[in-house]
């Protein structure tokens, strides 16, 4: 079974430029996401994995004219880097790769293999990833924040081979392809101008743009060349666009400068520049072109290649995303309203409640103008009262109403500043209904569900 991404969420921006991290610097936002101990722990894991798959995969594919332009390169490995949730960048020859940030893209890709072999919803995995960008560090500390934990993967999927097996395959091509985008700075002496991270983020900037499709067409390159595909890359892409700054949150001119910024939190991300449509696109249709290249030396090359063609299918899909800030604002709010324990609730069907307007739902949210998403919804009956919860692209949403015969009149509740009405008519296996904003002169949308199996 190929890997199934996420579906419409996505978005952009990738990211962070940091400086390498000295040990006076200031604690940044993410200190402490992981405890110093677990840090610890896979720096003595970690290490040697990585260190074969630079020197084995990738310097062997560095013709000499290479080798000689990037003269002696070097891996260091900070164990946090507290700017940034994910970040990998290059400088003076050393390229650097955070172990906090190898744990979390570890950790996403075991919640990805052991989600999707089991056949889960993996959009909850973008869900988990909006709300961690956009509540940390005032989610409660005490909340099971980690991806494992959040997203209820057994310890035991560490047993399960084939578990591991596609874990290692996701997370190994996804370091090696972060590696050789690395080199490719190094290699064309991007490390000399200041941006240089594994960074999708200095994309606004013609110059820096340029530069990160160079390193993008580099490490595809060293990849084509190692007969190693690029499977992980849409899982790497999918993390920078969720934990990144939206596009809408930035306020640069067409230069690529800081213009005005009303918060802390915004100049800080305005520094990160969007990651781009033409960036991804590119990166996705070179791995089309030379998909047969990169899975000559895989045991099953057919099978590899058609999931490498999924792969470039799911980084356009991201970088579609780039192009609507429609969406990308859906995403913002999602990732502000929505709880890690609203995401769980959302992946487990209440099968046990039936009855008219009592149960889990599932089907779609249709906005005015006729677009629509999937949704999910809970409602709990209690004599004529209902109370319930829905999830659609933009969030966790209360409702409560009551019942007359067939008929729910409801009021809903989404963040502090939108509520309004709706009515839903359920025949005992399908819901179908409108809902609207309380203005007078909203326009309605649609709701059409079914009862979750
Ligand atoms: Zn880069």
């Amino acid at each position: 079974m190929m890997l199934r991404g996420p579906t419409w969420s996505g978005v952009l921006a990738l990211w962070a430029f940091a400086a390498p991290v000295s040990s006076e610097a200031q604690q940044g936002r993410w200190a402490g996401f992981y405890d110093a101990q677990v840090l610890e722990y896979w720096n003595n894991q970690m290490q040697e994995g990585i260190r074969a798959n630079y020197e084995e995969v990738l310097l062997r594919a560095l013709r000499p004219d290479e080798r000689a332009a990037m003269g002696k390169t070097v891996l260091a490995f900070p164990l946090e880097d507290s700017d940034s949730l994910i970040n990998f960048y290059s400088a003076a020859n050393t390229v650097f790769m955070p172990i906090s940030s190898l744990r979390f893209l570890a950790d996403i890709c075991l919640a990805y293999a052991w989600l999707s072999l089991n056949r889960h919803d993996l959009q909850v995995v973008t869900d988990y990833l909006s709300i961690v960008e956009q509540q940390w560090p005032d989610m409660p500390q005490s909340a099971r924040h980690l991806p494992l934990d959040a997203l209820h993967i057994p310890p035991s999927a560490r047993q399960e081979s084939r578990v591991m097996a596609r874990m290692q395959t996701m997370f190994g091509s996804a370091v090696v392809f972060v590696l050789g985008h690395e080199l490719g700075h190094l290699r064309y002496g991007h490390q000399k101008r200041k941006c240089s991270t594994a960074d999708l983020k200095c994309a606004t900037d013609r110059m820096e743009q340029n530069e990160e499709r160079e390193a993008d067409a580099f490490a595809l390159e060293l990849m084509a060349r190692a007969g190693a595909p690029p499977h992980g890359a849409s899982i790497l892409f999918t993390i920078f666009a969720h934990t990144g700054p939206l596009t809408v949150d930035l306020h640069c001119d067409a230069n690529g400068q800081r213009a005005l910024r009303s918060s802390t939190v915004a100049e800080r991300e305005c520094d990160s520049h969007p990651l781009s449509f033409e960036r991804l696109t590119a990166l996705a249709s070179s791995m089309r072109a030379r998909s047969a290249d990169f899975v000559r030396s895989t045991e099953r090359p057919k099978t590899a290649q058609e999931e490498l063609l999924f792969v470039a299918g799911e980084i356009e899909k991201i970088a579609a995303i780039l192009a609507d800030e429609g969406v990308q604002a859906l995403i913002r709010q999602r990732g502000l309203t929505m709880d890690l324990a609203t995401l769980t609730k959302a992946g487990s069907a209440t099968a046990e409640l039936s009855g008219l307007f009592q149960g889990s739902y599932t089907g779609r949210w249709v906005d005015p103008s006729g677009r629509a998403f999937d949704g999910f919804m809970v409602l709990r009956r209690d004599g004529q009262r209902v109370r319930g919860t829905y999830t659609f692209a933009g969030g966790a949403v209360s409702l409560s109403g009551s019942v007359t015969g067939q008929k729910l009149v409801f009021e809903w509740k989404w963040t502090p500043d939108y509520f309004g009405t709706g009515t839903l008519l359920d025949d005992g296996r399908a819901l179908v209904g409108d809902w609207k904003p309380k203005r007078s002169d909203a326009r309605s949308g649609r709701w059409e569900l079914r009862r979750a199996k």
